[in-house]
């Protein structure tokens, strides 16, 4: 099931007000529709009943996998969270029950996670490498130009590629988001644990 909650909203573009419905949790093995519109950040967009133009409930939600036992929760930092115990007990029993749960705080990573998710990876081990490469990427920048300013660089995961002989993990990385790159991972560089456990969900689950 995926709920959904009405909040009465007033519009940005024409100060009209109205009811409007959102997303709290989408189970998207139930509604599979309904993940390319979380994928493309249009899950609680609204089209206002006067003007016609468009409005983005921006609120967090869980985002649920029932097939393959994974719970993402958005939470959005600017909003200040209510300590949900009913919520708490549900995500304590999913996790009992095998669940991957994580809790994020921006929706590039929520989709960052769905992708690792889809691509069958443990997402602590491309998490790791991610970090390595951020770190690189920061101190080469520093490197480069009298950059004074606070300059760093956002790293996320792309996907795997499969070539003939060799397996890569290629994130996609920027600090400005007009300029895009794309840096590779060549997976016979992962440390031996790692190695071992970039396929392994199963040690993710209690
Ligand atoms: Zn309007």
């Amino acid at each position: 099931m995926s709920l959904n909650n009405t909040v009465v909203q007033i519009c940005p573009h024409c100060d009209s007000q109205q009811e409007l419905q959102y997303y709290q949790t989408v189970n998207i093995t139930l509604q599979p529709e309904l993940k390319n519109k979380v994928l493309s950040g249009k899950l609680n967009e609204n089209t206002c009943s006067n003007c016609k133009k468009e409005i983005n409930i921006i609120a967090g939600f869980l985002y649920h996998d029932m097939k393959n036992k994974i719970m993402l929760e958005l939470s959005v930092a600017d909003v200040k969270e209510e300590k949900d115990e009913g919520k708490e007990k549900i995500l304590e029993d999913m996790i009992a029950q095998g669940y991957i749960y994580r809790k994020v705080y921006d929706y590039e990573k929520l989709v960052e996670k769905i992708n690792i998710f889809d691509s069958k990876l443990n997402d602590l081990v491309v998490q790791k490498v991610s970090d390595k490469m951020k770190d690189m990427l920061d101190e080469s920048i520093t490197k480069v130009a009298e950059i004074k300013e606070d300059f760093h660089f956002n790293v996320f995961y792309k996907k795997i590629e499969n070539g003939l002989f060799k397996k890569k993990i290629s994130f996609y990385c920027y600090s400005n988001p007009g300029q895009i790159l794309e840096v590779k991972h060549d997976i016979k560089n992962l440390d031996a644990d790692e190695k071992t456990n970039l396929y392994n969900l199963e040690i993710l689950r209690k």
